[in-house]
C-alpha cells in the first residue's frame, strides 16, 4: 500500500523554544520526515526562535546536526538534508522582553498562514500570546500550538486558557497530547465508527471491562525535578489515559468534525463518577539491581509522589453503567508497553461444560506499543480428533505487516503538526476539555494529599505494588501481563 501524501499549503511556522529538547528530538526532525515525504510546498517556512543569540546559519546546524542524531541515515540524504535546512531561518528573541518581536515580524510573509508553536514552558504561553498579539504578529488566521503540561490543576489550566484566549480564539488554539497523534489512537475511531462489527456490542450488556495500560521500563532519572512535582497521575492519567479512556467510551458523534469529536469526548469526562481512594493504587519504585529507587532519582527522600497508578473507574451513563474501566501506567515496569484491552463477557449460557475451564475470553485488544496494531481474541476447536475441546487463538494484525513499515512509522507529531498546518483540530484538546479532566483529577490528588497518603513500594521489573493486583481480583478479574 502506498501512502496518499497530500501536500499541504505554504506556510510560516514559528517554534518558540527552538533549541530545545523537544524540538531537536521531535519537531525538527518530524517536519524534516514531511517534507522528504513531499508533503511540505517548497515555499513552506520554519523559523527558530529561543532564548540563545545565533545566526541562522547557526540554527542550520544545529538542526542539521539534530537531524542526524535522529534521524536513521538512510533516511537523510545529504541532498534533501541541506534542501529542508534552507527552509529555515532563526530569530533570536527573550519572550519576556519586547526585542526581537520586529525582527520576527520582518521575516513573515503577509499572506500566508502563521502558526507559532509554543515549546516552551507553560509558564511563558501567555507572555508570548501577548507580545504576538501586541507586536501585531498574530493575524485572525495565525494558529497558536500549545504543548503539554497544560496545567497543574483546575485553577492553573484556567489560568492558561485564559492567557491563551484574551489573544487568540478557541479555533486558533492547538494543545497538544501527543497521544492523539498515534496511528492506533486514531484507528480506534475508524474500528468503532467505520464497522458495523463491534458497534452493537460496544456496551454494558457485551463488554465486562475495560483495561487501560501504559507501561514505562525506564524510570525517572534524569528527569526527576520536574517529574516529582507532578507523578502519574498529572503526567499520564490526566490527560494521556483520560484521552484513551474517552475515545473508547464516547458516544458515536453525528460527524467527523473537530467539535463533534470533542463534544462526545467531553461529555465522557463529565460522566465520570467520583473515584473512592479504595479503588486507587498509588506506587513508587524500589532500587534494583540497574536502578536506583524513586527517592533517589528525585532526590526527595520524602517524597510522596507516585512513578506508578492503578484505578478503577466508572462512567455514569447508560452505556457504561456496570462496565469498569481499569487505568494503570507506572515507570520501571516489566516492559515498555501501551495497550487498550477491552474484556467481553461470557456467553449467557454455555454448552459445553467443563471444557471452558481456564479461558479467559473474547478480548479486544489495541496496541499501541510496541508493533501497533490489534488482536481479536476467539475461542475455536482444538484441532484433531481428541473431541470437542475448546482453545484460545489471537486473530492478530500488525499494522506494520498488513500496511507496510512505511505507513506506520510516522511520529504523532509529525501528523500532529501536519493538521495544524491543515487548521484540522480534531485531534487536539479543546480548552473545556482539559479543565474538564483537571475537575476530575483535583479531588482524588486533594484526597490522598489530605490523607497523608504515602505511596506502596514495589520492585522495578514488576508489575506494580501488589495492592494493584488485589484491585482487579477483587472484581474477579485479572490485569493482562505487562510485556511477554
Ligand atoms: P527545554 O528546556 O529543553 O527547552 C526550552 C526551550 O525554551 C529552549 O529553546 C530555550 O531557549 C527556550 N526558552 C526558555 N526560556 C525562554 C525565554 N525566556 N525566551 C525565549 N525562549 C526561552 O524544554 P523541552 O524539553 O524542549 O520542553 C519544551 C516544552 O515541551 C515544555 O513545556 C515541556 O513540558 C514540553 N514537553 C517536552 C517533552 C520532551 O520530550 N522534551 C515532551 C512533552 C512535552
Amino acid at each position: 500500500m502506498v501512502a496518499r501524501v497530500i501536500p499541504v499549503e505554504p506556510f510560516d511556522l514559528v517554534i518558540f523554544g527552538a533549541t530545545g529538547d523537544l524540538a531537536r528530538r521531535k519537531i525538527l526532525p518530524g517536519l524534516f520526515h514531511r517534507f522528504r515525504a513531499g508533503q511540505m510546498p517548497s515555499d513552506a517556512k520554519i523559523i527558530g526562535s529561543a532564548r540563545s543569540e545565533m545566526e541562522s546559519a547557526e540554527f542550520r546546524t544545529l538542526v542539521g546536526a539534530a537531524i542526524a542524531e535522529f534521524v536513521a541515515p538512510d533516511l537523510r540524504p545529504q541532498d534533501q538534508l541541506d534542501a529542508f535546512l534552507q527552509r529555515l531561518d532563526y530569530v533570536h528573541i527573550d519572550v519576556t522582553g519586547d526585542i526581537g518581536w520586529d525582527a520576527l515580524q520582518k521575516i513573515l510573509r503577509p499572506d500566508t498562514i502563521r502558526t507559532f508553536y509554543l515549546s516552551v514552558s507553560p509558564a511563558l504561553f501567555g507572555a508570548i500570546a501577548e507580545r504576538l498579539s501586541t507586536h501585531a504578529i498574530a493575524t485572525p488566521q495565525s494558529r497558536i500550538v500549545v504543548e503539554k503540561p497544560f496545567g497543574h490543576d483546575l485553577e492553573s489550566a484556567r489560568a492558561l486558557n485564559r492567557d491563551l484566549l484574551r489573544h487568540f480564539d478557541e479555533a486558533q488554539i492547538y494543545r497538544i497530547d501527543h497521544y492523539l497523534g498515534k496511528e492506533t489512537v486514531q484507528n480506534l475511531m475508524a474500528l468503532r465508527f467505520a464497522n458495523s462489527l463491534f458497534e452493537p456490542l460496544w456496551n454494558a450488556t457485551h463488554i465486562d471491562h475495560v483495561q487501560i495500560t501504559v507501561a514505562e521500563s525506564l524510570g525517572v532519572a534524569g528527569r526527576g525535578g520536574y517529574y516529582d512535582q507532578s507523578g502519574a497521575m498529572r503526567d499520564m492519567v490526566q490527560n494521556h489515559l483520560m484521552q484513551l479512556l474517552c475515545l473508547i467510551a464516547m458516544e458515536p458523534p453525528s460527524k467527523f468534525t473537530p467539535n463533534s469529536v470533542r463534544d462526545e469526548k467531553v461529555k465522557v469526562i463529565e460522566a465520570l463518577d467520583p473515584v473512592p481512594l479504595r479503588d486507587i493504587v498509588r506506587g513508587q519504585y524500589r532500587a534494583g539491581r540497574d536502578n536506583q529507587s524513586y527517592f533517589d532519582d528525585v532526590e526527595n527522600p520524602d517524597s510522596r509522589t507516585e512513578s506508578f497508578i492503578a484505578m478503577k473507574l466508572t462512567v455514569g451513563n447508560w452505556r457504561w453503567a456496570s462496565t469498569p474501566f481499569y487505568l494503570r501506567t507506572g515507570k520501571h515496569l516489566r516492559d515498555r508497553v501501551s495497550e487498550i484491552a477491552v474484556i467481553f463477557k461470557d456467553p449467557p449460557h454455555n454448552i459445553f461444560p467443563n471444557k471452558m475451564e481456564g479461558r479467559k475470553g473474547n478480548a479486544l485488544i489495541i496496541r499501541l506499543q510496541p508493533d501497533e496494531g490489534i488482536t481479536l481474541r476467539t475461542t475455536i476447536k482444538e484441532p484433531g480428533p481428541g473431541g470437542m475441546r475448546l482453545t484460545e487463538v489471537a486473530m492478530d494484525m500488525s499494522f506494520a505487516d498488513a500496511l507496510g513499515k512505511d505507513l506506520t512509522s510516522q511520529d504523532a507529531y509529525e501528523r500532529l503538526v501536519m493538521d495544524v498546518i491543515r487548521g484540522d483540530q480534531t485531534l487536539f484538546m479543546r480548552g473545556d476539555e482539559v479543565e474538564a479532566a483537571w475537575a476530575w483529577a483535583d479531588p482524588m490528588i486533594a484526597a490522598w494529599e489530605e490523607a497523608s497518603q504515602r505511596p506502596m513500594p514495589y520492585d522495578p521489573g514488576s508489575s506494580g505494588p501488589e495492592e494493584a493486583l488485589m484491585l482487579m481480583h477483587q472484581g474477579g478479574r485479572r490485569w493482562r501481563p505487562i510485556g511477554d
